[in-house]
């Protein structure tokens, strides 16, 4: 359920909303929008609570019931878009976030020579991962605390932000020291105790869609999220393709999600074209296809030398065709009223 509080409407009656939800047991999250404050209140019997409770308190201008299973990350809740904000760098805002690195960090070399080539293209976070969730538990699994090292000393030679995957609740605060971004990966959509362990950690997280999540879903997750923050802000959603009839590629860009994404909720969203092709030669297509639908951002997997990449080298790009690419999504990115 939501309270609406009327236009310019003082903090002290928004207390007393506050104060009669947890009189009825509920717990809530308030939104200081532009226009009005809105507050959701939380819990699984929100639905058989009376309107009027809320509907005659002072300064309330309306009390919707959302129909929705989301709640925080629904347009209902915040009319605004989010922009998060990390130091100076903005994503959901005119400006389009490019976060660029190797699937795995191999080595100090590989991992400083990719942090050179996101930068010197325009790229803005690197991402490389550290743990790794693979297939098979033979396959490498990645340099663990070793990595983030390694990313740290990026971040200080280069000076990008860091994005990097967590897998399992007890390693959040490790992960957490060394990153500016914290990635959940598809298959971790719905590991509801990692995602409230996230939750709580103050970085902003890239929440992957699951593979076979529908939108729904997946919206549902990023409020285990947002429902441990205190401002409601600090998840960016990521499209990486989804399991379809389709084998040309490794998954489906599922392109709809963008507009529906952005029609639903108020949650800046990227595209992830290298997990869903699976093969370097689309990468290009589909990224430029995600800007041109409107997404805030891309996630682009780069190695210095794709054949011999430790995990997912076949739909890395090299850097000289991520410069390329690069160079193209600027005049793509104008067409749409954007800058990169
Ligand atoms: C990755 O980002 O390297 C990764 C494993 O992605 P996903 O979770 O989308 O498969
Ligand atoms: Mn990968």
């Amino acid at each position: 359920m939501i309270v609406e509080m009327q236009k310019g409407a003082e903090y002290r009656f928004v207390l007393q909303v506050l104060e009669k939800i947890k009189e009825l047991g509920f717990k809530y999250q308030v939104n200081l929008g532009e226009e009005r404050t809105v507050v959701a209140i939380l819990g699984a019997n929100t639905n058989y609570l009376d309107t009027q409770i809320f509907g005659v308190m002072d300064y309330v201008e309306e009390v919707k019931k959302i129909s929705k299973p989301y709640k925080l990350a629904s347009r209902d809740f915040k009319k605004e878009d989010t922009v998060v904000k990390i130091g100076d760098i903005e994503i959901g805002s005119n400006k389009v976030v490019v976060m660029a690195g190797p699937c795995s960090v191999e080595s100090k070399e590989q991992i400083l020579a990719s942090a050179f080539a996101v930068k010197k293209a325009g790229g803005t976070v690197l991402r490389g991962g550290a743990f790794k969730p693979r297939t098979s538990p033979f396959a490498f699994q990645g340099l663990g605390e070793e990595g983030l090292k390694l990313l740290a000393l990026a971040k200080k030679e280069i000076g990008l932000l860091i994005a990097t995957e967590v897998m399992a609740p007890e390693d959040v605060s490790l992960v957490a020291e060394y990153a500016d971004i914290i990635q959940i990966g598809t298959r971790n959509m719905q590991n509801y105790k990692l995602l409230e362990a996230v939750g709580k950690c103050g970085k902003t997280i890239i929440l992957k869609r699951g593979m076979s999540a529908t939108i729904e879903e997946w919206l549902c997750a990023s409020d285990y999220i947002l429902k441990e923050q205190n401002n409601g802000e600090g998840v960016i959603l990521c499209e990486r393709g989804i399991r379809t009839f389709e084998t040309a590629t490794r998954s489906t860009l599922d392109i709809s999600a963008v507009p529906v994404v952005k029609r639903v909720s108020h949650l800046p969203i990227i595209i992830d074209p290298s997990h869903a092709a699976g093969d370097f030669r689309y990468v290009s297509s589909l990224a430029k296809a995600g800007i041109a639908g409107g997404a805030d951002g891309l996630l682009i997997e780069i190695h210095p030398n794709p054949k011999k990449a430790l995990s997912d080298g076949a739909q890395s790009l090299t850097f000289s065709d991520f410069s390329k690419l690069m160079e193209e999504l600027k005049s793509i990115a104008s067409a749409v009223g954007r800058n990169i």
